[in-house]
């Protein structure tokens, strides 16, 4: 079991989040804890097959329920930092090499309530939490492994991520507006 916790909200485009964008962002976590505890997720660590990792399956699995971000303790717990910002480019989110701080662009998709949107986040936020635990992908710049990011750990768990999130919401199981 993963639980998540918002340990810090900030905002690099304004002096500090709006109400609605720190409701958002709540609730976004909420749903990711959701997700990650699932069974579904779980079992797919455990048998997809991931590329562009030194780890095998077991370790992944280990590494992804660890919440140990930047190698701070094993205690099960991510403790996020979400960093809100806007720029007109077509990344969803990033996090910095060494640095725990995960950050949200704003602009290439909105924060609502729509669920294919609210999807995406989680998947990217996912990915993002990936990359605190060490698991990595080929960069943009090595295009000749560029191709194959697809089946990295990151990007594989973030898909299958917003997939499973996409089903909890669309079938009801999960109400947005409760979380
Ligand atoms: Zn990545």
């Amino acid at each position: 079991m993963l639980t998540v916790e918002c340990k810090s909200l900030t905002s690099a485009t304004l002096d500090y989040p709006l109400f609605s964008q720190r409701r958002n962002t709540y609730k976004l976590l909420k749903l990711c804890q959701i997700v990650m505890n699932s069974q579904e997720l779980g079992e797919y660590i455990l048998n997809m097959r991931f590329e562009q990792t030194k780890y095998d399956n077991a370790e992944v699995y280990r590494r992804f329920y660890s919440g140990q971000e930047r190698g701070t303790n094993f205690d099960g717990i991510w403790q996020a930092e979400i960093n809100l910002y806007r720029k007109d480019n077509n990344i969803i989110g990033y996090t910095n090499k060494g640095s725990t701080i995960i950050n949200i662009n704003l602009c290439t998709i909105p924060f609502n309530d729509n669920l294919i949107d609210i999807s995406y986040r989680v998947g990217n936020l996912i990915h993002e939490y990936c990359h605190l635990v060490g698991l990595r992908h080929a960069p943009r710049w090595q295009f000749w492994r560029y191709w194959r990011r697809k089946f990295s750990a990151p990007y594989r768990i973030g898909n299958k991520s917003r997939a499973i999130a996409e089903n909890l919401l669309g079938s009801g199981e999960v109400e947005w507006k409760d979380l």
